[in-house]
C-alpha cells in the first residue's frame, strides 16, 4: 500500500507573472512584492520569487542593502488563503532539501510545505549576508509580520499596523515563524495573539518592534536615505554585525524556541482537520479580511 497521497486538484489562476519586483538603485535591491489587487498575500508562486530576488541581490556583488516592501496600499495581509491564485496544492523546487508536499498525506502535507515555505525561507531570508530594511505601510498581517521581522531593520509608515490573527481565528498559537516573544515583550506578545488586534506603528515603535514611523508620503525618500547610509560601509563588517545580533538572539533561545512553536502550530493545523476537516479550522480570506475589519471597527 502506497503511503503517499493522490495529489490535490489545483485550479490555479494567476493574476500577474511577477508576483515580485526587482530593481537595483545606487547600491540598492529593492525587491517589492507584486500583488496589490489582493493586498500582497503571499502564494508559493511570490514565496519562490522572494528567494529568487534574494539570492540575486546576495550573488550581485553591487549590491550593499536590500529593501523589502510591498507594492499598492498595504505591506502584505499574510499568506494566501483565498486568492484564485492560492497555489497550496502546487509543486515547486525547493530551496531546501525538504521532499515535495503535494503527494503527502493529512499533516504530512502541510507541516512538509510550511517547513519550506514559512519557516525555512523565512530563516534563509532572516541570514542573508547583507542587510535587510523593512518598508511597511497599510496591513502587516499575518504571514505579513514574518516578512518584516526576518528583516534587521524595519520602517512603519503611521497608517501601518501589526496583526497576527490566527489564535483568535483559528485557534493556531500564532504564525510560522514565530518570532513574537523576541519582537515584543512576552506579556505584550501574547496579547498580541490572545486578543489578535491590530498593533500601530506607533505602538509597535515603543516597544522597539518598529525602527522608525514616518508619514506616508516620505516613507520611501526615508529608507532610501537610510538605505544609502550602508551602502559605502564595510561590506563584511556589515555582514558579521547582523550575525552576532542574529547569534544574540539565538542564544536566547529564538532558534528553539520557534522550533517547538512551530510543532504546537502544525498540532492545531493537525487538530482543526480532525475536528473539522479544515487545517485552517475553515476560515478562509474572505472571513479573516470581514472578522478583523469588524474588530477595527471599519465597514
Ligand atoms: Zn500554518
Amino acid at each position: 500500500m502506497s503511503d503517499l497521497a493522490p495529489r490535490r486538484e489545483a485550479n490555479i489562476e494567476y493574476e500577474t507573472d511577477e508576483p515580485v519586483l526587482y530593481t537595483v538603485e545606487n547600491g540598492v535591491a529593492w525587491v517589492m512584492m507584486n500583488r496589490p489587487r489582493y493586498h500582497n498575500v503571499q502564494n508559493s508562486q511570490m514565496t519562490y520569487a522572494l528567494d529568487a530576488a534574494f539570492r540575486r541581490a546576495t550573488d550581485d556583488d553591487a549590491v550593499r542593502a536590500i529593501v523589502l516592501g510591498g507594492e499598492g496600499k498595504h505591506f502584505s495581509a499574510g499568506h494566501d488563503i483565498g486568492t484564485p491564485g492560492r497555489d497550496i496544492a502546487a509543486s515547486f523546487d525547493r530551496t531546501l532539501l525538504v521532499a515535495d508536499h503535494a503527494n503527502k498525506p493529512h499533516a504530512e502535507f502541510l507541516y512538509t510545505r510550511e517547513h519550506e515555505v514559512y519557516l525555512g525561507m523565512c530563516r534563509r531570508w532572516r541570514d542573508i549576508p547583507k542587510p535587510t530594511i523593512a518598508m511597511v505601510q497599510g496591513a502587516c498581517v499575518a504571514g505579513g509580520l514574518m516578512l518584516a521581522w526576518v528583516c534587521d531593520v524595519i520602517v512603519a509608515s503611521e497608517d501601518a499596523f501589526f496583526q497576527d490573527p490566527v489564535g483568535r481565528m483559528m485557534g493556531i498559537p500564532g504564525i510560522e515563524y514565530a518570532a513574537h516573544g523576541f519582537e515584543l515583550p512576552p506579556r505584550i506578545a501574547k496579547e498580541f495573539i490572545l486578543f489578535g488586534e491590530r498593533m500601530s506603528a506607533a505602538r509597535a515603535e515603543h516597544f522597539g518592534m518598529v525602527n522608525k514611523m514616518v508619514p506616508r508620503d516620505a516613507l520611501r525618500a526615508t529608507v532610501a536615505e537610510m538605505a544609502a547610509k550602508l551602502v559605502p560601509q564595510n561590506r563584511l563588517g556589515l555582514w558579521l554585525t547582523k550575525q552576532s545580533l542574529n547569534q544574540v538572539e539565538d542564544l536566547r533561545g529564538k532558534r528553539s524556541a520557534m522550533d517547538s512553536i512551530f510543532h504546537m502550530h502544525h498540532f492545531a493545523h493537525a487538530q482543526n482537520d480532525l475536528v473539522s476537516g479544515n487545517a485552517l479550522g475553515g476560515v478562509d480570506g474572505r472571513a479573516m479580511a470581514a472578522a478583523n475589519k469588524k474588530q477595527a471597527g471599519e465597514a
